[in-house]
């Protein structure tokens, strides 16, 4: 009976089920294994004594914590006179201390529960789960297939953790959401591994989305001179909200104590879509832009450029609209809006390309930047690099919000 047990709910077989023990508020299996062969030549013709006794976590019994007693014996073959120690087959390398079983569950758990809900649950420390997690991910991330990539997107992130700071590179098949690829740095540098991988894959990359660094765009040109390289939408908007808050700041820096406390904490309130705003919101945002007229012009040109996206229906119109934007950006002599103006100027036809692909989807680039700083946000772990990597390719199939 408490064999059959053993299989079919710690998926343990070829053991003996021998005696039950309570202690401490634990229930112990002894168990045994059943037959023994010689692991060089096969042969059933061996004999056996213990070398040692183990205890291995199993899956809960109720609400009790269950442990499997199980001797080790040392197996002498009269056919190949060898001798070699029992494997024990239900844990999944000869130092586990959880049965194959318990680890499943916890995997399965992770997309639910945070780490240490988890090892509360079933008495682990915390890197016990967070051990058996990262296996896990080794396993599903050690071959990512780039044959059938078509559409990537890079994408540099700026990283803070555990006190560190440092630039990631992160290459994402804009198709499938999956990520393919994550590199220490950014630039080129930072793709020469990705590099080897897209020769030795048969990958036929036609579109390429990046920021406007010539780094990536130099990148780009030698690595895949095939493919349509395109300042995506997503990028482009980025960018000039980094001129936005650039202006913000200088404008606080200029103004005298009593006005600069109008503007404090609104950072966001210019960041934002307008559209997006609550009515009282819109109302600031509208008194603020009045009162600090350069803000608020620069405010209203990232505006301009966001409805360029919406409004153009292809690339001629784009064209017309983007270069209609850089004379008047040029016109209000605002430094920052100057030097926009430039950098869209010169890479004009990588930003209109957008417009000759229907598959590059903003949200979805904005979602994944999202999904990394909320990654990031969670402190856990991430003194422990190769973890961290590892949940960035994880991300598509991770819950943001419930789990941490
Ligand atoms: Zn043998």
């Amino acid at each position: 009976m408490s064999t059959s047990l053993l299989y079919h709910t710690q998926c343990i077989r070829d053991y003996q089920y021998e005696s039950t023990e309570y202690k401490d508020g634990h229930v112990i299996f002894n168990i045994r294994r059943k037959f023994f062969n010689c692991s060089k030549c096969n042969c059933p013709q061996v004999s056996v004594t213990i070398s040692r006794e183990r205890l291995i976590k199993g899956e809960k019994i109720g609400r009790k914590l269950f442990f499997l007693k199980v001797p080790v014996h040392r197996i002498y073959c009269s056919q190949c006179k060898s001798t070699t120690i029992e494997n024990v087959s239900f844990i999944s390398s000869p130092k586990a201390r959880i049965t194959r079983s318990l680890e499943r569950t916890i995997v399965e758990l992770r997309s639910e529960m945070c780490i240490s809900a988890i090892a509360e649950f079933f008495g682990l420390d915390w890197k016990t789960v967070k051990d058996c997690e990262k296996r896990h991910l080794e396993k599903k991330f050690r071959y990512i297939p780039l044959k059938n990539v078509e559409v990537i997107g890079i994408d540099e992130l700026y990283v803070k953790t555990q006190g560190r700071e440092k630039y990631i590179t992160i290459v994402r098949d804009l198709e499938s959401g999956a990520v393919l690829y994550v590199g220490d740095g950014k630039g080129a540098d930072s793709l020469q591994a990705f590099n080897l991988k897209l020769k030795h894959s048969e990958a036929k990359i036609t579109t390429v989305a990046m920021d406007m660094s010539k780094a990536y765009v130099s990148w780009g040109k030698n690595s895949l001179p095939e493919a349509l390289i395109v300042f995506d939408h997503f990028h482009v908007i980025k960018l000039m909200n980094e001129k936005l808050d650039k202006v913000r700041r200088r404008v606080a820096g200029e103004i005298d104590e009593e006005q600069r406390k109008l503007l404090k904490n609104q950072r966001y309130l210019f960041l934002r879509n307008v559209e997006n705003l609550e009515p009282d919101a819109k109302q600031l945002l509208d008194n603020l832009r009045n009162v600090f007229k350069e803000l608020g012009d620069v405010s209203m040109m990232k505006e301009g450029l966001r409805s360029i996206y919406q409004i153009s229906r292809n690339c001629s119109q784009a064209e017309a609209a983007f270069k209609n934007w850089c004379a008047i950006a040029r016109q209000t002599q605002i430094k920052e809006l100057e030097a926009m103006s430039k950098t869209i100027e010169n890479n004009l036809q990588g930003i209109i390309a957008f417009w000759k692909t229907n598959k590059l989807s903003n949200a979805g680039m904005e979602g994944f930047n999202n999904k990394v700083r909320w990654l990031i946000r969670q402190a856990y772990g991430f003194q422990d690099k190769d973890y961290f990597i590892l949940k960035i390719f994880n991300l598509p199939n991770t819950k943001t919000e419930a789990v941490s």
